[in-house]
Formats: structure tokens, sequence, C-alpha cells
């Protein structure tokens, strides 16, 4: 394809050129051979009109002809294209000529290879002035080879030296096309040589070595969600697979039974859970482009969330209070419901006994804003940027005590920025986190007002 490219692009220039060098070389030749006539027409007229001057009439219709010593040199010359004389009388009959053995043709019939002129004489004779130009056609003979000549070197070496530029020229495309097969071969590292290529080929490779980066981002942390997928799943299974081999080893009490079946049954929820919050995830990750949008109003959603929440913040002792103003999104209830839900479900959880959590939502702007504010562990500053990481905890152990699998807040920043939205983070560990949502906001005439606010969760219940 590039060999038909690069050959395609020497055929036109090739084409071009020859029409180029052809009209040129033609020009050339044409004005030379022009030039030359016109300068032997000129030397003839003049010869022409020098015998006209010297032909005398003489009695008897006789003509008598004295020419200067240069023109008779001229005329009689031994050597070299001498030209030649014929002169008519008046009543057309052949008074004159210079050259004996030349066979006469009447005035207005030049015959082949020659050249005349023709004057009347004041005396009413006709006088011819010719002379051979074969030698002339000659020389033309030979500039029109030299030019042919000359064209066609020029034609050649500028096809080779095109063919070789755009050789060169199409070297880089070469290299992009065979560094994408090899990509697509798997080859994840493989990078066109930006430094190698030239002009804006150059920009098209540093645009593909990019899009080939995030490319091999993305196959990496798909891998790698994989491996932590199954990661994940691998601890439930194994506690699985140890109680039912422990339970089947030999007789076992009722007791025992129920036991090792009430062990099982944690194990499978755990993996309940692991799959529902994987597929929420991928669900999350299609959502941007197939979502179901209807308008959402935050402030009652949040206020369900809250109360879903509340016997969790009750267990621990946690106060939870949301203040603000009001506002609807354009989005997926469901989706949205979730991630609030791992947020504050977060800052319930990894929250102090007796600690609070604050949502606060403002409106500014067409953009709706809503921090939640815990005052708990925190999470220490070289983690904060990794806490939307699937799968990433910063104590394993803790979280999976928790239930937690480091998956809530990933889920958590797919759904707001499916959303047109955005989730950060900042803390301070000892002290708490905070974690702020922004989100596009749709203008909702219906709920103008700001929220009540709610304060402790078992007021949150009772408002149910
Ligand atoms: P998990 O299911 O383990 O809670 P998440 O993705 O929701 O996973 O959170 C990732 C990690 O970030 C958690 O394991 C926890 O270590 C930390 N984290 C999240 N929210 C908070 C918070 N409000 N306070 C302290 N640490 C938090």
């Amino acid at each position: 394809m590039r060999e038909s490219l690069r050959l395609r692009l020497v055929l036109w220039y090739a084409l071009v050129l020859t029409l180029v060098v052809v009209s040129y070389g033609a020009a050339v030749v044409y004005q030379s051979w022009r030039s030359t006539t016109a300068g032997v027409d000129a030397e003839l007229e003049a010869y022409a009109r020098e015998v006209s001057k010297a032909l005398r009439p003489v009695e008897g219709g006789r003509f008598d002809l004295e020419l200067s010593p240069e023109a008779a040199a001229s005329f009689f010359q031994r050597e070299g294209d001498r030209p030649y004389y014929v002169i008519w009388g008046p009543g057309g009959e052949l008074v004159d000529q210079s050259d004996p053995n030349l066979h006469v043709v009447p005035p207005g019939n030049t015959a082949a290879g020659r050249r005349e002129t023709t004057v009347q004489a004041a005396s009413g004779a006709t006088v011819l002035v010719g002379r051979d130009i074969a030698d002339l056609r000659r020389a033309e003979w030979g500039l029109f080879l030299n030019v042919a000549l000359a064209g066609l070197a020029t034609l050649a070496v500028a096809i080779v030296g095109g063919w070789f530029v755009a050789g060169r020229a199409l070297a880089p495309i070469k290299r992009i096309s065979e560094t994408a097969r090899a990509m697509s071969g798997g080859d994840l590292n493989a990078r066109i040589a930006v430094e190698r290529t030239e002009s804006e080929l150059e920009q098209v490779a540093s645009t593909l070595n990019d899009a080939f980066d995030r490319l091999r981002l993305a196959v990496e942390q798909e891998r790698q969600f994989i491996a932590d997928a199954s990661h994940e799943l691998r601890t439930p299974i194994s506690v699985m697979r140890a109680e039912t081999e422990w339970a089947l080893d030999r007789d076992r009490t009722g007791q025992e039974y129920k036991n090792a079946l009430n062990v099982g049954r944690r194990a499978t929820l755990r993996m309940q859970d692991i799959v529902e919050r994987l597929l929420a995830l991928v669900r999350a990750d299609a959502s941007s482009d197939a979502r179901q949008r209807i308008p959402v109003a935050v402030g009652t959603l949040m206020e369900d969330v809250v109360t879903w929440l509340a016997p969790v913040a009750q267990e621990r002792g946690v106060q939870l209070s949301i203040t603000g103003d009001r506002f609807t999104v354009e989005g997926d209830p469901e989706q949205l419901r979730e991630a609030f839900n791992n947020v504050i479900g977060n800052a319930i959880l990894y929250n102090k006994p007796a600690g609070a959590v604050t949502i606060g939502m403002r409106l500014a702007g067409g953009t709706g804003r809503v921090e939640v504010a815990d005052t708990g562990i925190g999470i220490p500053a070289d983690a904060v940027p990794r806490v939307f990481d699937r799968f990433f905890r910063v104590d394993t152990a803790r979280s999976r005590e928790m239930g937690g699998s480091g998956l809530g807040l990933s889920i958590a920043r797919s759904v707001f920025s499916a959303h047109g939205g955005d989730i950060t983070c900042t803390s301070e560990p000892g002290v708490g986190s905070m974690f702020v949502i922004v989100l596009p906001t749709l203008a909702d005439p219906r709920h103008p007002s700001s929220l009540n606010s709610i304060q402790p969760a078992a007021d949150t219940r009772a408002r149910d």
C-alpha cells in the first residue's frame, strides 16, 4: 500500500515534470528556429534589394547587372552555403541566375530545403534571392537532440530523486503502521520513534504514542482488575472449601454442621457482595453512554441515604446531619444512591465512636456540591490519591473486617464522572476526612427551598 502510494506520487510528479520539460524544450527549439529563419530572411531581403538596385535595363529587353564586390563575393564564393539569385524579365522570361546548375522554380513555389525572397525591381524585372538551408536544419536538429537529451536526463534525475525523497517521506508511515501492528499483536511497549519522523508526521506519531500509552494503561488496569477481583474472590472460596471439607471429613455433631454452614453462608454473602460491587462498577463504567437520565432531586436522595444508613450510624454512636440547598441533577437515581451510600457509609464506618458525619449541600452557578465530612480516623497523605483506585484499602484487614472490598469509592467515582461530575478527597489522619462531590445541576422550580436540618440518626428514622 505504501509502495503504491509512493509509485502514484512519483508517477504524478513525473507526469507533471514531463509536461514542463517537453513544453520548455519545444519552446526553446521553436524560438531558435524562428530567430534563425528571421535572420536568413532579413539577409536574403537585403541581397534581393541590392540585386534589384544593381539591375539596369539595356536596349533589346536585356539587363545589365553591376553587383558590388561584396555582393558578388557572396553570390559567387566557392565554399559554404552561398546565396543565389534568379532574375526574370517583365514578361516572365528568365534573364539571369547566379548558379547555372540551380533548378529554377518560378517565384511563389519555394523548393524544399530552401529559403527564398522575391522583390519586384524598378526596371520591371523580378528578382528572387534564396539559399539552401539544409545546414540550418541540421543545426536545428542538433539543438533539438541536445534539448531532448538534457530533458531526458533532467527527468531521469528528477524521477530517481523523487522516488528517493518520496521513500524517505513515507518511511515514517511504514514505521507507524509497523508499530501499530506490533501493538495490536500484543506488544504493549511498542512506540514510534518520534525524533526520527518529520514535520506533520511527528505530530501523528506523538498522538499515536499517547493513544498507545493510554491503551497500555487501560490494558494493564484491566489485567490488574481481573487479578484483584480473582484475589478477592479466592478468600471466601477458600473459606467455603475448607469449611465443607472439614464438615465432610468425618461425622460431626449437629452444632458443628450448623457452625460450618454459618461460615459457608458468610463466605457466600461476601462473594455475593463482591460480585454485586463488580457488576455495579461495570454498570457505572458503561453508563456514561447509555444512562437512564431522569431528573433526580439530590436533597430527597440524600435524605433517603441518610435514613437508610441511620441504623449503622446509631449502632456506632455516630451523629449524622445534613444541611444546605436542594438541587436537582439529571441521571440514574439508583446509581447515584449507591455512590452516595458508599461515601457516606465509609464516613460512618471509618469514624471514631461518638463521632460525627456532616453532609453539606450547596448550589452555585449550575453546579451542585455535596461535602461529606467526618471526624474519623482519616487517611494518610500518600494514600489519599489512591482511595478511588479499585480494590485499594488503606488498612486491608480493618476494611475486610467491616465488609469492605476496596470498590466502594471507585464505584462512586465512576458514577459521578459518568454524570459529568467529580469526587475529591482531603483528609487529616486522626482528625477526619472530607469528600467533595460536584455534579452539574438541572434548574428545578419544584424544589427551590433549603433542606431541613436532620440532626440525630434516630430523628432521621422517625421521619420515615
Ligand atoms: P471499602 O469497601 O474497603 O471501604 P472503598 O473504596 O469505599 O473501599 O474505600 C477505600 C479505602 O479508603 C477504604 O478501605 C478505607 O481505607 C479508605 N476510606 C474510605 N473512606 C474513608 C473515610 N471516610 N475515612 C477514612 N478512610 C476512608
